[in-house]
């Protein structure tokens, strides 16, 4: 049966009669029969990829796509007068996700089963996401952000556990997502959830009594933590994942035959972060409960988990005291504290504790002296674990670190988003770039080719119109879509330096104020959400909101610049801005950012990356070459040295250069304080005077420097055209699926 025929049968109406919601619940429908009939790999071996977040955005396009049916269903819907794009409107975006760490987990999950590789993601599903984030008086407000309808990508199974806390047991049961290959098998994400989970115990906001767990449970993703209610909440969420997940994979195992002595030849399990650590005293306690010495099943677990580490950032390394273990789940404080004891019998350096002499257990230690692998996310992150951070366990287990640098899936992030530049690259340099992304370098080819180079602007330009249409109709914002779009979108953090960004906005403003006008006009586009108990990132933002609105009502500057943040950021917003960005702003301090993905995205789409020598940015560098990005900044090794000494003062950097004195002097000037809130900018400008811990006035000159360097390069439209050519063209090493081969090469082994 055809497209058309199924989707009338399924609607029992023609397509033109039919609404949007009514043709978007049918191809879900379709979508997954589908994606239930096709092959599944039943190898010995499986990977399990657990995780807190998964931010998968929206998956109806993406399943076509990857089904193979998308130029047909678009073709079908478009001879009746529908038009796709405004049925991917209808469809909520699963809100499973943070930032860079859960669009991590759904490019692998869309890898590894375009790979054909047997691997399910674990994770819980929240019912109200992260939160929503809306605007009022230039500051962020947090609002729960339902996703799940009647209808959804989540079926409901059988598989029910009881999950054991302190003096009560809550079951879960699991809901499945089909995670579709591109034109391979289906896998699974499967989300547990608690059965007693009841939305209506919200009250203003995204407030809720944070001691009803039974109801509370998976609410939301990280749930404030400011307080030890907010604090034993997240032990619960994640040991109510982990154990539910444990025993799925032992279920599954014994299923297949495992002797669970044996558990390492039938599961390997991916820990993304150290959220779902608890998972390794957990299946040591099932083990044990199953009949295992102590000592066996602590190697059996040891030789079957691995574990990625995501930052360095102190405050993200997860503590908890014993305590709250004992509060929640006192069946691991016995586990954890053997894992302690075992490893202060063999090493006497305190840093190499499980649990510390002020009784707080270090959650990565576990997953270093208990999982078989530890790996980084980009060579530059790997290289400061080995030499820094982690410098003492290296030491001890230079075997289990290696590095998998980062990768995103080009099915979301080129095919689905940039429909036109597929178009151009399939006429090309033909398909097969699509399921080898290396191929891509077919396109350096055609750097001499004046028509591919034009091509590549028009592309550009058109991309640029449909995101002012958008932002148009959603925000009521008026942009010039021939001006250079300046883009920074990403979670809302002061290492990530959006204040240093805002800070050359103010310089831009007070220069064409000055009389000295730019030579193309420049748009300044951020996105980002801040933790709801972040008070300088939403200081940050009120910032840019009240920058937005004074230099776009000021006739005398929006000619040349104007400003705006896009409101709450995610995967749909970013699948229309990055294709329609030029400069890629990748600015966090040197040794601060472990990789970035959304460096990766835009390279992809042809923007050209400034940043500094950060992350992933290091990789792009050397495969684009110094005259395809604008690279600056202190290096990481400065960076750190001026940790080590303590030497940095940025107040030094304020009163020595006039251009930085101006720019912070501003954030309080009556101009602001006319628009904003004094508290908020007081604050800010404070905080950059007397700390500015992710020295960002340190940089400054020299971020300003290679900024107008880029802008001006920009006015040559053909020499810039070759610059988005190579970075296309050398995007391919940062494929997903590069990065799985490598995960599977090395740690997997399925
Ligand atoms: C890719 C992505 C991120 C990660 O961006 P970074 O710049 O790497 O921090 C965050 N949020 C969304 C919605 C993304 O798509």
């Amino acid at each position: 049966m055809d497209i058309k025929e199924k989707l009338q049968q399924k609607m029992a109406k023609e397509i033109a009669e039919a609404s949007n919601k009514e043709i978007y619940d049918a191809l879900l429908d379709i979508v997954q029969e589908m994606a239930r009939e096709r092959e599944k790999n039943c190898s010995k071996k499986k990977l399990y990829y657990i995780s807190a977040e998964f931010l998968i955005g929206k998956l109806l396009s993406n399943n076509l796509i990857n089904l193979g049916i998308y130029n047909e269903v678009r073709d079908v819907l478009s001879r009746h007068g529908k038009d796709i794009c405004e049925i991917e409107e209808v469809e909520p975006e699963p809100s499973l996700g943070n930032g860079g760490l859960g669009r991590l987990a759904a490019c692998f999950l869309d890898s590894i089963s375009t790979l054909g590789l047997n691997g399910d993601g674990i994770g819980l599903n929240y019912h109200l996401g992260l939160f929503k984030q809306e605007f009022e008086d230039a500051l962020q407000k947090e609002m729960p952000n339902p996703w799940i309808e009647k209808k959804s990508w989540l079926t409901r199974t059988e598989v029910t556990y009881p999950i054991m806390f302190k003096g009560m047991t809550l079951n879960s049961r699991m809901y499945d997502i089909e995670v579709t290959g591109y034109h391979n098998v289906t896998n699974n994400l499967h989300l547990f959830d608690v059965e007693t989970v009841d939305e209506a115990i919200l009250e203003d906001g995204i407030d809720f009594d944070k001691e009803d767990i039974a109801r509370n449970l998976t609410l939301f993703l990280y749930p404030d933590d400011s307080d030890e209610k907010g604090r034993l909440l997240r032990i619960y969420q994640q040991y109510f994942m982990v154990s539910s997940g444990a025993r799925l994979i032992l279920d599954e195992c014994t299923a297949k035959g495992s002797n669970l002595y044996d558990l390492p030849e039938y599961a390997v399990i991916q820990i993304n972060d150290t959220h779902p650590t608890m998972i390794i005293p957990e299946l040591i306690r099932l083990l044990a409960e199953r009949g295992l010495e102590m000592d066996d099943a602590i190697d059996v677990v040891s030789r079957t988990c691995a574990y990625t580490n995501h930052t360095i950032l102190a405050e993200a390394l997860e503590k908890w005291p014993v305590e709250y273990f004992k509060k929640v789940v006192p069946q691991l404080v016995p586990i954890i504290e053997i894992l302690d004891d075992k490893v202060r019998r063999k090493y006497t350096d305190e840093s190499l504790a499980i649990i510390d002499r002020e009784d707080t257990v270090h959650m990565a230690h576990i997953d270093i002296h208990y999982g078989f692998s530890v790996n980084g996310v980009a060579s530059l992150h790997s290289e400061i674990l080995k030499d820094n951070e982690l410098n003492h366990f290296y030491k001890i287990y230079p075997e289990k670190f290696n590095n998998k640098t980062n990768g995103i899936t080009f099915r979301r992030w080129l095919i689905h988003c940039n429909p036109k530049l597929t178009e151009m690259l399939d006429f090309i340099i033909g398909t097969e770039y699509r399921l080898d992304a290396r191929k891509l370098e077919r396109l350096l080819n055609f750097k001499g080719d004046i028509n591919v180079l034009k091509r590549l602007l028009e592309i550009k330009t058109e991309n640029k119109k449909m995101l002012c249409r958008y932002l148009e109709e959603t925000q009521g914002l008026k942009l010039n879509p021939d001006s250079i779009f300046d883009i920074q979108v990403k979670r809302l953090h002061e290492y990530k330096r959006q204040q240093m960004n805002a800070l050359y906005v103010i310089h831009k403003y007070l220069e064409i104020k000055a009389g000295k006008l730019p030579g193309t006009p420049i748009t300044v586009i951020f996105g980002a959400k801040a933790a709801p108990a972040y008070v300088i990132a939403k200081d940050i933002i009120h910032l840019i909101l009240c920058l937005q609105e004074i230099i776009n009502n000021d006739p005398e500057v929006n000619p040349y610049l104007q400003v705006v943040m896009v409101e709450n950021y995610n995967v749909t917003k970013a699948e229309k801005l990055i294709p329609a960005c030029d400069i890629s702003e990748q600015i966090s301090l040197a040794s601060k950012e472990a990789s970035g993905t959304g460096n990766m995205k835009f390279m992809l789409n042809g923007a050209v990356t400034l940043g500094t020598e950060d992350g992933a940015n290091v990789e792009i560098h050397e495969l684009t070459g110094d005259d395809n990005i604008f690279v600056f900044g202190a290096t990481s090794d400065e960076v750190i040295r001026h940790y080590e000494k303590a030497d940095y003062v940025s107040k030094e950097f304020y009163e020595k250069d006039k251009e930085i004195k101006a720019a912070v002097d501003f954030i309080t000037n009556d101009k602001m304080l006319a628009v904003g809130k004094k508290e908020n900018l007081a604050r800010l400008k404070n905080e950059l005077l007397k700390k500015d811990w992710f020295m960002t006035l340190l940089d400054f000159k020299s971020y300003k420097e290679k900024k107008e360097e880029a802008l001006k390069a920009y006015e040559n439209r053909i020499e810039w055209a070759k610059k988005m050519l190579v970075n296309i063209a050398k995007a391919g090493y940062f494929s997903a699926d590069r990065t799985i081969e490598e995960y599977n090469r090395d740690i997997w082994k399925l």
